[in-house]
């Protein structure tokens, strides 16, 4: 029995053999407390379930072995290896066994021991024997028979079921199983207490399994199917939760009142003479939406509102046409964009928009603070800073959301009075993830684009094709991009993707286009050396740019018209159709060039050569997505959920119908709504 009753609240360093090196650890994994280390559930199991008898082994089984170590040795090969030896008996015969320069075994396994051994037979020579085999000692009592001790205690990491947890520097599965398995035991002995949150009535009226039990088959199954129906039951909690919370962020935001409401109906005038001072005519998809952003701030409850629109939709102008709204309501608006580069330019765009109307446009960035009495005001999260005060924040935008946490968006909504929130994303959002994370944000669509674009013409170029397509890319006498491999699926690119980047930018310039004048843009130059080399390749002092996968954020420089995608397969289609996006800005017809080396990948990056939408690309995506697959999940950001999967349309609206359920009738679910007041669940989506 422990001192102390654990809870799912309770950190992990308080758990029995958790120190506070393996507690830094797993923080690095984002698991904190007990219910974060049981909700970590394994990626796949091994079968090893079948228990053997020495005298009926059969090559190239995968079979468990119970008995006991008559010997064990180190040995050298001829060849000068060493490998471990071992004698394993049990009632029917005895096992041979072999590890491979494992040298520790013979300081681990002593003669004598009780031993569990899972791993494949094979022959060798005339012989059968267990190679490499995973191992563990089972500790009976002195002469207790062998197969009482295997009835009482029963192994975790043999013979079994048994999980194999995504890796991590320093924490192996091993370890993990153990821990997991001492926790679960706990809960049978009383040591750790968790309730469901469901009844047994609900829980077979949604057609589940317990809590307790999903949690006990998913880390140790007793079958495969069982192992299944733990993480259904799983991925429903996940869904529903992310779902209620999402309903309880949108009822919080309408207990909301802004201080004024706009007059949109007496500035109609003006608005309609920007509109008609504009270089283009407005999309009727543009007119759509901003007519259902003025509905909004003409209400007492602010505005949250999401903007979808593909690249190149123009939702820039849309929110300067809600800014005007806010400034001729006497209040200012402030723009948020996830970095330097696209702050700059939208800094242009406004002035270029807002300054004819004498609206005063400022920045606010790492490296430029510019804002001396302005209406308006265009910044990255220097505009969070405690010194930048507004008089009469009204409005507030967000560009490419994903990128900014909850917390951010929070500080920047508090430096108003309840101001409206327009937030605006490139990224398709598919209807299941909409509903479940998004359920608090009204979406708006920009399906429609300005007329005088042209789809951008998009090939996969296999590896023997590379030669011939830089050659091509010569013959164009036009400015191409030229990003480098993704290495990392993270938010911000790594140290790897910099030096990749580097590397190829040297390669290119020196063996492929040594006439020609290439730069080289990544995130860890200085935002001065950005906008530099930015500005060069802008005023086409440079041919080529080499890229990170950076520049996949609204970059704008319309005459370049090559897009070349290295590694084009580790990416996911909606991001590859981002990155594509940053051509065919311009009048002149743009091509993509997608780079693969593998075969495999081929069939579905060629969905970019017949697809232009990008909400199509991200559906396929969400279907190309197996499970262990991860690719395309960078520009979803947080939109990874652990357990479920946002392609199971079932899932979500099976979810969403008990969400409902459970906010109308609370006391039919008193437990659930305890854990969502207290919120312990870790989901946090914008
Ligand atoms: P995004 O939706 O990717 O942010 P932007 O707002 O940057 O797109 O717009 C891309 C380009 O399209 C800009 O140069 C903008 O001036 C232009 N644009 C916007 N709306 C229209 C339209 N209705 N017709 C033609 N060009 C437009
Ligand atoms: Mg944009």
């Amino acid at each position: 029995m422990l001192a102390s009753k654990l809870s799912l609240e309770t950190p992990v360093s308080k758990v029995p053999m958790i120190g506070p090196a393996f507690a830094s650890r797993l923080s690095k994994l984002g698991i904190a407390t007990i219910r974060d280390l049981l909700w970590h559930v394994p990626a796949r199991y091994e079968d090893y379930s079948l228990i053997a008898k020495a005298a009926t082994l059969q090559e190239g089984e995968t079979v468990t072995i119970q008995g006991k170590v008559m010997e064990i040795k180190n040995v050298f090969t001829r060849n000068g290896f060493m490998i471990q030896q071992a004698k394993v008996e049990d009632e029917t015969g005895i096992v041979d066994v072999i590890w491979f320069n494992q040298r520790f075994l013979t300081r681990v396994l002593h003669k004598g021991d009780t031993i569990s051994l899972s791993g494949k037979v094979q022959r060798s020579g005339h012989k059968l024997q267990l190679e490499s085999p995973d191992y563990e000692v089972i500790y009976g009592l002195p002469g207790q028979p062998l197969q009482e001790v295997f009835l009482q205690r029963a192994p975790i990491h043999t013979g079994r079921f048994v999980p194999v947890y995504s890796e991590t520097a320093g924490i192996t599965s091993k370890w993990l199983r153990s821990r997991l398995h001492f926790l679960l035991q706990q809960i049978g002995q009383g040591g750790l207490e968790i309730s469901d949150h469901f009844s047994d009535d609900q829980i077979s009226q949604i057609g589940l399994i317990g809590l307790i039990e999903a949690l006990r088959e998913v880390h140790f199954p007793t079958s495969l199917k069982n192992a299944q129906r733990a993480k259904e039951r799983l991925a429903f909690d996940e869904m529903l939760f992310s779902q209620l919370e999402a309903k309880k962020r949108k009822e919080d935001w309408q207990k909301k009142t802004v201080g004024n409401k706009f007059k949109i109906v007496e500035i109609r005038d003006q608005l309609g003479h920007f509109v008609k001072n504009l270089s283009f005519e407005l999309t009727s998809a543009q007119k759509k939406v901003i007519d259902e952003i003025y509905k909004d701030l003409a209400k007492q409850t602010p505005m949250n509102r999401l903007l979808q629109g593909d690249v190149g939709s123009g939702k820039t102008v849309v929110a300067a046409l809600a800014m005007l709204a806010a400034r001729l309501n006497g209040y200012q608006s402030a723009l948020m964009a996830p970095t330097e580069i696209l702050a700059n330019q939208h800094y242009q765009t406004l002035q270029t928009l807002l300054k004819p109307l004498k609206i005063g446009v400022g920045i606010a960035t790492g490296s430029k603070k510019d804002y001396t009495g302005f209406d308006v005001i265009v910044g990255t999260h220097a505009l969070l800073t405690d010194k930048l005060n507004f008089s009469r924040l009204g409005f507030i935008v967000i560009d490419e959301q994903h990128r900014f946490g909850v917390g951010q968006r929070a500080k920047l909504t508090a430096k108003g009075i309840n101001p409206h929130v327009l937030t605006m994303t490139a990224t398709p959002i598919p209807r299941t993830v909409a509903l479940t994370l998004y359920g608090d944000l009204d979406l708006s669509l920009l399906d429609e684009m300005p007329k005088n674009r042209r789809p951008v013409r998009t090939w996969v170029v296999p590896k023997e094709k590379r030669t011939a397509a830089y050659q091509w890319i010569r013959s164009q006498h036009s400015q191409a991009f030229i990003v480098c491999p993704l290495i990392e699926e993270s938010e911000s690119e790594t140290l790897a993707e910099v030096k990749a980047a580097k590397t190829e930018y040297e390669r290119l310039q020196k063996e492929i286009f040594p006439d020609l004048k290439l730069g080289l843009l990544h995130g860890r130059l200085k935002p001065k050396e950005k906008d530099a080399v930015l500005t060069e390749f802008r005023n086409q002092k440079l041919d080529i740019l080499v890229a990170t996968p950076v520049v996949e954020v609204g970059i704008d420089i319309p005459q370049a018209t090559i897009m070349l995608i290295e590694a084009a397969d580790r990416f996911g289609l909606a991001q590859l159709h981002q990155l594509r996006g940053r051509v065919g800005r311009g009048d002149q017809q743009s091509f993509c060039l997608l780079f693969t080396e593998s075969e495999e990948g081929i069939g579905r990056l060629k969905y970019l050569e017949k697809l232009t939408n990008g909400l199509q690309l991200a559906e396929i995506d969400l279907k190309f997505r197996g499970p262990g697959q991860r690719f395309g999940t960078a520009q979803h950001g947080r939109w990874d959920l652990k357990i479920a999967d946002f392609a199971d349309l079932d899932l979500v609206e099976k979810s969403n119908l008990l969400a409902q359920k459970a906010l109308e009738h609370p006391e039919e679910f008193p437990l659930l709504h305890k854990i969502l007041e207290t919120s312990k669940i870790n989901i946090a989506p914008n």
